[in-house]
């Protein structure tokens, strides 16, 4: 079941490589309100960007098409950032998310899931064939305690 967001984004852009660092700069401001630690920070801005890249190289590897990234605080601190799109679809999901493997030839390690997998608390990955894919993963931040200052 889907949980109650208190704020939410949506972003939509073309899959152009030039986009990667904005959605992961856009991620990383949203994610500000939530007072994340810089490690907390770094995870999150890496996760998303390894989802996003994978949006753009491999979703539509001939063409430009739409990827969407959704971030949305919900409840208990915790932040949830989707990235969907409508390009190719995964044939089989457990096994690209396995670590090392990769279609995409000598550039890629197909370690992509695998950090989303160990820098975020929850990776969810959906994908129909010729439909298109939706990765969604949450962290919980840790609340820290605000000075009096
Ligand atoms: P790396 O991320 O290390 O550069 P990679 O992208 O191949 O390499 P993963 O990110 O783990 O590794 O992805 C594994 C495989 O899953 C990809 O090689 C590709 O076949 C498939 N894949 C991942 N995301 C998508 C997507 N959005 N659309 C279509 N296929 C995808
Ligand atoms: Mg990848």
């Amino acid at each position: 079941m889907k949980t109650k967001a208190s704020n939410e984004v949506l972003l939509e852009f073309p899959s152009r490589s030039s986009n990667e660092s904005f959605a992961r700069a856009a991620v990383a401001c949203f994610a500000a309100q939530l007072d994340p630690t810089l490690n907390e920070l770094e995870d999150i801005k890496t996760a998303a960007s390894e989802a996003v890249t994978n949006a753009i190289v491999h979703a539509y590897p001939d063409s430009i098409g739409k990827v969407q990234v959704k971030i949305r605080v919900c409840p208990g601190n915790v932040l949830e950032v989707t990235v969907k799109d409508h390009g190719r679809g995964i044939p089989d999901v457990d096994k690209a998310r396995q670590p090392m493997f990769t279609t995409g030839g000598e550039e890629r390690s197909g370690m992509g899931f695998t950090i989303m997998e160990s820098f975020m608390d929850k990776l969810t990955v959906r994908s129909v064939t010729g439909r298109g894919t939706s990765v969604s993963m949450r962290k919980k931040l840790v609340p820290r305690l605000k000075t009096g200052k």
